[in-house]
């Protein structure tokens, strides 16, 4: 958790300062807005790892610093209510806060919730490296592609091609797009590299596992297709 970037909105100063030094000794970078629009604003000139919002702010509430956070960003966000608030809890929760915390608490359920919701985000972000095609699973990270549970060996550039064609899958590429984007844009050669390496794919895949993952659409270039 060394170095993780918080974002305190806090009106109160005691309190936010209070966990400004603990979240510091713990190692964290912390930033410290006094109200809503401020928050909102460093939000944007920060870019923390995570988000400590109170609820009653001047200028902007939390839970509009919350909804307008969650428009474009998947930074946790956990909100600091008192214990009146019961309703804007689950508002909050609503509208895009990850976890909340009532007020007072102890600095150390602070800490074990905040390392909750970043593991939660850090293990959403490996999900979305996986990318799958009816049977096939291709573990970007890793470099890992499986039929079922067997394993295919790719090459390299096999790999990549696959890749590109699963990310678009459903949509024809052309050989060109084919081209620049697995190859690169200085690529000098024949395009007729892009079949020579479909055909590799399809011996490995389609032929290995009588499916068919590659579809041709002549004269314009490929797709993998999702659903018959
Ligand atoms: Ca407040």
């Amino acid at each position: 958790m060394e170095n993780n970037k918080v974002l305190i909105i806090e009106d109160e100063t005691k309190l936010a300062r209070f966990i400004e030094l603990e979240l510091k000794h713990e190692g964290y970078q912390v930033f410290v807005a006094y109200d809503g629009r401020n928050g909102y604003d460093m939000f944007y000139e920060v870019e923390p790892d995570i988000v400590l919002l109170d609820l009653m702010l001047p200028q902007l509430s939390g839970l509009e610093v919350c909804r307008r956070i969650r428009k474009n960003s998947k930074t946790p966000i956990i909100m600091l209510t008192a214990k009146s608030e019961t309703m804007d809890k689950v508002v909050g929760l609503d509208n895009g806060a990850d976890d909340y915390i009532t007020k007072p608490f102890a600095i150390e359920e602070l800490f074990a919730r905040m390392r909750a919701a970043l593991r939660r985000l850090k293990n959403k972000n490996e999900e979305d490296k996986i990318l799958y095609l009816k049977n096939l699973t291709i573990d970007i990270s890793k470099r890992v592609v499986k039929f079922d549970d067997t394993e295919i060996e790719l090459t390299k550039r096999e790999f990549e091609l696959l890749v590109f064609l699963i990310q678009n899958k459903n949509i024809v590429v052309t050989r060109d797009q084919i081209l620049n984007q697995v190859w690169g844009y200085d690529y000098i050669g024949e395009t007729n590299v892009v079949d020579v390496y479909i055909r590799y794919l399809r011996t490995k895949i389609d032929d290995r596992f009588n499916v068919k993952f590659i579809h041709t659409i002549r004269g314009v270039g490929y797709f993998a297709k999702d659903d018959d």
